[in-house]
This record gives C-alpha cells, sequence and structure tokens, in this order.
C-alpha cells in the first residue's frame, strides 16, 4: 500500500480507497516520530501489512510488517522483528522506534485507591460523575515522576484540580498529574522532561478528602 497525504491521513486512506485500520497503526507505529495532528501536505506513506480475507474479501487488517513515512521530506522506516524473546518495529539501524510509557509515575509501588470507572460516587460532591484517571494514596510529599519524556505544557494552580502538571509526550499521548503538593525542580511550561524525571510531590491541593494523586493518560486526547 501507499498514499499521498493531501488533507488528512484518513481522508487519503478513504479516498485512496485503503483501509482506516492501517491509519490508525501507523499512527501507533510512528507516535514517537511524528505528530499525526500536524501531516503536511505531500507527506508520503508505503506500508507492507497482513489482510484477513475470507471467502475472496478482505474482512480486517493485520500487522504492519514494514512501512515508510516520509514527513516534511525526511524518511522514517519501521520494521517488525520478533524472535523467541522480544518482538515490536525497529529502525533500518536495528533501533527500537516506540517508547513505552511507565505504567504508574511513581518509582516505588503505590497502592490505587480509586481506579478509573465512567460511574463512580464522588466522595467530596456526594453524586455520580465519571472518574476518568486512576488515584494513588500516596503519602504526602512522594516524588512522581514522568511516566515518559516530553514536553511540560502546564504547570500551575487550577483550581479544584489544585497544582497540576501536564506533560505532551508526542502528538499522541499526554499525561496530567492533580493536587500536587508542589512542583519538582526546574518544571514549568515548555520545558523538557526525560522519563523518570521528577515533576512534582503528591499532595493534596484543590478539591479532594485526603492526600493522592490523580494521574490520567491521555490518547489523542481521550482520558484512557
Ligand atoms: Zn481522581
Amino acid at each position: 500500500m501507499e498514499g499521498l497525504i493531501e488533507f488528512s491521513l484518513y481522508e487519503s486512506l478513504i479516498s485512496q480507497g485503503h483501509s482506516v485500520g492501517v491509519g490508525i497503526e501507523l499512527s501507533e507505529l510512528f507516535a514517537w516520530q511524528i505528530d499525526f495532528f500536524r501531516l503536511y501536505r505531500g507527506d508520503k506513506f508505503h506500508a507492507i501489512y497482513e489482510e484477513f480475507i475470507s471467502e475472496g474479501e478482505v474482512v480486517g487488517v493485520g500487522r504492519v510488517l514494514a512501512a515508510e513515512f516520509v514527513h516534511q521530506n525526511r524518511p522514517y522506516q519501521a520494521y517488525y522483528y520478533e524472535d523467541g524473546q522480544q518482538q515490536g518495529y525497529y529502525d533500518a539501524e536495528g533501533n527500537g522506534i516506540q517508547k513505552a510509557l511507565l505504567k504508574a509515575p511513581f518509582k516505588y509501588n503505590q497502592r490505587i485507591s480509586s481506579s478509573f470507572n465512567y460511574n463512580r460516587f464522588h466522595p467530596v460532591l456526594k453524586q455520580r460523575m465519571p472518574h476518568t484517571g486512576t488515584d494513588y494514596a500516596a503519602p504526602l510529599g512522594t516524588p512522581v515522576i514522568a511516566v515518559g519524556d516530553g514536553e511540560i505544557i502546564e504547570s500551575r494552580y487550577r483550581g479544584v484540580n489544585g497544582n497540576v502538571v501536564q506533560i505532551q509526550h508526542n502528538g499522541m499521548y499526554k499525561t496530567a498529574y492533580l493536587h500536587l503538593n508542589g512542583f519538582g525542580p526546574g518544571i514549568k511550561k515548555g520545558v523538557q522532561v526525560k522519563q523518570g524525571q521528577v515533576i512534582g510531590y503528591v499532595g493534596r491541593t484543590g478539591r479532594v478528602t485526603g492526600v493522592h494523586l490523580h494521574y490520567t493518560l491521555y490518547k489523542k486526547q481521550r482520558p484512557c
């Protein structure tokens, strides 16, 4: 498959007769290299991928095996590789191209006091409200770390959320850390952070019943 971006990746795939499923795969694959919200007219891609065929019809899209995306005249390649121990996507030099976010924003395990739940009874407001994130009942002052490399896009006191830090990791993933007691050294809007860097400390600022960290991972602006 190959295509040329004229409008969005989505529209280009549809108008050129390709499956949107491949576009989703490609945008995940290259999430750390390319901001898919800022594709350019003239960007190009080629991909080799598996198709599931039933009775002569394509019924689904499988794995992308190899892909090249030319973004602003710069080529990015991805090759799928697996052996007994690992699997993933690599560039032509064999470097892994997908970076994993940490599962939790702490150096050591912390207890989850409230998980992601669309139908939670809010302890302060006494009504049902979706809880779009995870609460960690960590002790006051516990260092909170960035789950991945990225840019600080917010670092300030914000009403009911208390002291908030938000990190944009790439065009796909963003994380938010709420109710912080304070901010890590040098943490302010526009600063680049590394995975594992201390961005703040667990607190009870904003509208809360007790000390905890509220953490949300956003994928394409949606909490997940
Ligand atoms: Zn929460």
